[in-house]
């Protein structure tokens, strides 16, 4: 009877075999010459981390093993710059592709415009699954950075006096990031994740309080911020002080450093090919020589310590290349287009930042002429920075003539040349001004958004600080 069947029926079988065969060759050759998926992302923000302070770009203390060893698969970019030393502002051009006088977040406290189209909007809108898990509430809803994310959650972290409990609430966004990586296996992704620590009070959570430095008491006052900054006004550090204070930050980098670890591990599991950004908004300023009264930032802080930021890129599997390190100048605006040409998403109009890409293959060898930074908060005392390959310029408006240093010859800027090159000086001056005049128009919407409630909040942990711009 089958065998019967299958005589009868052995034309068609033979046809059927064919044509299955030929769907099956037309269907390998479509997988074969289709593009792979794009890659998903994971942005770290980092804050107020000096890239002088990790080991990938020479520190002395082992304070980013987990961070160095990432950078091994990965591009360092060592002369990368923010474009504003404020949390919010900075954050605001790393999602936007715009400077700061484009953007119109131009001080914490400000709502990035509604017309803004984020790094997050553009990823959702290409199919990917959206996250962010952020430390720190001027970077929250009320100012607008939750744009395009599915599930946004915000553990505030700041104070003066930070405690081990709130410290404790700091790991557990690392935790909750983790966990929603786990389960987006299979899927594409985008992930923000910022990290309150290395901020602002230095108080590390123990062991990391004594990692660098055995001897710092529990009680040492200048764990507390307030307590240290009237000390550093009234000029009663010591040089131990000094020292403990450096050892307390480098702890906080050492707490991040190994929470990111756990992410990094994460990753490293995962199925599907992974963009991974680590940078930080902005650094610190710890007894710089030129500027030995200071630690911490705030606006306008354009010295280097402040000024210059971490930036590594680790590209997905398959990425071919052999760069490992890049020295030209890039800005923390360049980040968005770079991570757009990853993930294959169009950019609609205009941006000022621009792919890395070709620094990352080594196609391009050269970075940009020159960055910028600026301070808007006030007209009267705005603050523009230009920094090129070999020179800084720090400007501000009205009669002052600003900073001019010669970074080759003197990287700790301690050596003003305003007053012994005119000339210089009177070029950098035209050229930043031009450039600045030349911006586009600002993005309408943006402006001062605070509550009574927000603005105490953000009051009580330094953010408004007139003081300490
Ligand atoms: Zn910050």
């Amino acid at each position: 009877m089958i065998r019967g069947l299958v005589r009868y029926y052995r034309p068609a079988i033979l046809y059927a075999a064919a044509l299955f065969t030929v769907v099956a060759l037309i269907v390998a050759a479509h997988v074969l010459t289709r593009p792979p998926a794009p890659p998903s992302i994971v942005l770290i923000t980092v804050d107020s981390l000096r890239a002088d302070h990790l080991g990938l770009d020479g520190y002395r203390r082992q304070t980013s093993p987990r961070i160095d060893a990432l950078a091994r698969d990965g591009v360092v970019f060592e002369r990368a710059f923010t474009v504003e030393t404020l949390s919010g502002p900075s954050h605001a051009s790393l999602f936007t592709g715009l400077y700061p006088v484009t953007h119109g977040v131009i001080y914490n406290g400000y709502r990035l415009s509604e017309e803004a189209v984020t790094l997050a909007e553009l990823l959702r809108s290409a199919g990917f699954r959206t996250a962010a898990y952020v430390s720190d509430s001027v970077l929250g809803r009320d100012f607008g950075f939750d744009q395009g994310f599915e599930r946004f959650e915000l553990r505030q972290v700041r104070t003066h006096a930070k405690t081990p409990k709130l410290l404790n609430v700091a790991a557990r966004s690392f935790h909750l990031a983790r966990h929603w990586l786990r389960a987006m296996r299979g899927e594409k992704f985008f992930l923000w994740l910022h990290c309150h620590q290395p901020h602002f009070s230095y108080n590390p959570i123990p062991p990391y309080d004594r990692k660098f430095d055995p001897e710092i008491p529990d009680s040492y006052p200048y764990r507390n911020y307030t307590k240290l900054r009237t000390a550093l006004e009234e000029g009663r550090l010591t040089p131990t002080d000094e020292a403990r204070v450096t050892a307390l930050y480098d702890g906080e980098i050492a707490f991040t450093d190994e929470n990111l670890g756990m992410i990094f591990d994460e990753l490293r599991q995962h199925p599907e090919p992974v963009v991974i950004v680590v940078t930080s908004d902005h650094g610190d300023l710890l007894f710089e020589p030129r500027d030995p009264k200071r630690v911490g930032h705030g606006g306008g802080h354009f010295y280097e310590g402040a000024m210059r930021v971490p930036l590594l890129i680790v590209p997905p599997a398959g990425f071919e290349t052999d760069v490992s390190r890049v020295q030209g100048l890039v800005s923390s605006i360049d980040v968005l287009p770079t991570i757009a040409e990853f993930a294959r998403v169009e950019i609609p109009g205009k941006i000022e930042g621009r792919s890395l890409k070709g620094l990352l293959t080594g196609t391009e060898s050269r970075g940009r002429d020159a960055v910028y930074a600026m301070y808007l908060k006030h007209d009267e005392r705005r603050t523009l920075a230009l920094r090129t390959e070999t020179h800084k310029l720090i400007h501000r408006a009205g009669p002052d003539t600003g900073e001019l240093y010669d970074l080759d010859a003197d990287p700790g800027e301690l050596h003003d040349l305003a007053r012994e090159q005119p000339a210089l000086l009177q070029r950098l001056t035209d050229r930043v001004r031009s450039w600045y005049d030349e911006r586009p128009e600002r993005l309408p919407g943006a402006q001062r958004s605070l509550s009574p409630e927000v603005e105490a909040l953000l009051r009580r942990g330094g953010y408004l600080d007139d003081d300490h711009e």
